[in-house]
């Protein structure tokens, strides 16, 4: 398979699973306290869900500028998930670690279309 239809098949699954059954999106965006992300820096205060749900503490996340997965802590603040944390959510939660993963490559195709266009 070419990179180009890999690519696209990636990202028609990853729309395929977070859209709703009656082909809408159900988007949520709630606002944290801002917090730099661990890995990039980037300074973020908004978490959007796909699936209508809002952040709490313990929830993964995904950094939509470097793709890593984070995790809220107490206050809503972001850190790394740990190696051990994701292989436990690989063992228990295997289809949310998916999602996880598919969202993650969702975020690298829209970063490599934007740097394409320039
Ligand atoms: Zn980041």
């Amino acid at each position: 398979m070419g990179e180009a239809k890999r690519r696209r098949n990636a990202a028609e699954n990853a729309g395929r699973i977070f859209t709703r059954k009656d082909g809408g999106f159900n988007w949520t965006d709630t606002a944290h306290p801002r917090s730099p992300c661990p890995f990039c820096d980037a300074p973020l205060d908004r978490a959007s869900s796909p699936e209508g749900y809002h952040p709490s503490p313990g929830n993964f996340t995904v950094c939509l500028v470097c793709t890593q997965i984070l995790i809220f802590k107490q206050d809503l603040s972001l850190r790394g998930a740990t190696v051990e944390e994701l292989k436990k959510l690989d063992e228990q939660h295997p289809r949310f670690a998916n999602k996880m993963r598919l969202m993650q490559r969702a975020a690298r195709l829209v970063d490599r279309q934007r740097s394409a266009r320039g």
